[in-house]
């Protein structure tokens, strides 16, 4: 590996605690670590069971369980659950669930600055991230704030057990979505290439073995590792054009999150692989395959996910809108963003054909 002589790399203060049964025994001492005597425990109604399980643990450390949490954090949600921990005098919230729970927490610290423990159920990362979104009249707003950041993170992965195996598919793909940008990212760093070859090494292999028996500890808990370490690279680094592009289909066209980064992350690899072949390298090397594009559209294929666009209900004439949307905002992105670059791009996830790793540029 070629060590870069011009970088930088910022650590945040998170603590995190992996180990099977976390979640009962893990938020009591994180709690008591960051002084907290008052939690608000988040989630959403699928996620309330464990949820409760959790309060439970909490005691009298616990105010209350706010089941609101959804997709994409509605604006009037956050203001509730913003009102609930007030009136409650919470002066830290949990988080327990897929990045719609800990999108709801990150929603009220970025209002109330109260600090937040995370209790991730999915493979998203957006524990491991400053980012916070807010939807508003169908608009997603996203923005970083330290703030943000969980200050404590605490994997189970036996809370991953249920995780039903098309959504432990994707949300994997998700993740390695997150290590694939922070490859090529401008603000990359040596520590950070290393997290995201072992997170997509860890997320690839375990898939497979999560998906034949989704009981599988060992493989849930190489999966959840693999999780951590790419949001950890989503945390760290700048997004591309294909979290630019996931967000637009997301917020403008209501794709779901997960199933759309698994679709679209091999054309934009693809498309930006003659611009990033350290990137393409690594990644290989993660993959133990030459061809990094069509080995992930061949995983996913093989364990059962979508694999277009069309599948997930977008029309062929959203794709232009979608283009548009993408072309019309800066963002660093290895390969020069054109209309007709990205439209070839949608063009390709629309219709699922296999990526076209040639290196050809259109
Ligand atoms: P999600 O949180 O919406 O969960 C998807 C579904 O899975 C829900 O119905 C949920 O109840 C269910 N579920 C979750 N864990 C489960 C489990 N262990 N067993 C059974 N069912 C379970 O989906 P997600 O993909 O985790 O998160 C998507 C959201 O997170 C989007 O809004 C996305 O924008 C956001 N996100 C934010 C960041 C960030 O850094 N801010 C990063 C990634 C994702």
């Amino acid at each position: 590996m070629t060590v870069p002589i011009d970088f930088s790399y910022e650590t945040r203060p998170v603590r995190v605690v992996f180990r099977p049964g976390a979640v009962v025994s893990a938020p009591p001492d994180e709690a008591g670590r960051l002084g907290l005597r008052r939690l608000l425990v988040v989630c959403g109604g699928r996620g309330e069971s464990t949820a409760r399980t959790v309060a439970d643990a909490l005691g009298d450390a616990c105010v209350g369980v706010d089941a609101e949490a959804r997709m994409h954090v509605p604006v009037e949600v956050a203001d509730r659950a913003v009102e609930v921990a007030r009136a409650a005098g919470a002066d830290g919230c949990v988080a327990v669930g897929g990045g719609s729970a800990i999108g709801l927490g990150k929603a009220i610290a970025l209002r109330t600055r109260l600090p937040l423990i995370a209790v991730p159920s999915t493979y998203s990362g957006s524990e491991m991230t400053p980012v916070w979104g807010l939807t508003e009249h169908g608009v997603k707003r996203t923005g970083r704030d330290p703030v943000v950041q969980p200050r404590s993170v605490v994997y189970d992965p036996e809370l991953t057990l249920s995780l039903p195996v098309p959504l432990t598919v994707t949300s994997g793909m998700n993740a390695v979505a997150h290590a694939v940008e922070a490859l090529y990212a401008p603000d990359g760093s040596p520590l950070v290439a290393l997290m995201a070859q072992e997170g997509v090494r860890a997320m690839t292999g375990a898939l497979p073995s999560v998906a034949a028996d989704p009981q599988d500890l060992d493989a849930r808990a190489r999966a959840l590792y693999g999780a951590w370490l790419c949001g950890a690279c989503l945390g760290s680094t700048t997004m591309g054009l294909h979290h630019k592009l996931c967000h637009v289909l997301g917020g403008t066209f209501g794709l779901p999150h997960a199933e759309t980064h698994t679709v679209v992350l091999p054309y934009v690899l693809a498309h930006n692989a003659p611009a990033a072949p350290r990137a393409v390298a690594a990644l290989s090397g993660a993959l133990g395959a030459p061809d990094v594009p069509r080995t992930l559209w061949e995983l996913a294929g093989r364990l059962g996910a979508p694999r277009s666009l069309a599948e997930l209900g977008l029309k062929r004439e959203d794709l232009r809108i979608a283009a548009a949307q993408v072309t019309g905002l800066p963002y660093a992105n290895p390969r020069p963003v054109t209309a007709d670059g990205v439209l070839d791009v949608l063009t390709a996830a629309y219709e699922g054909r296999e990526p076209d790793s040639s290196g050809t540029p259109e």
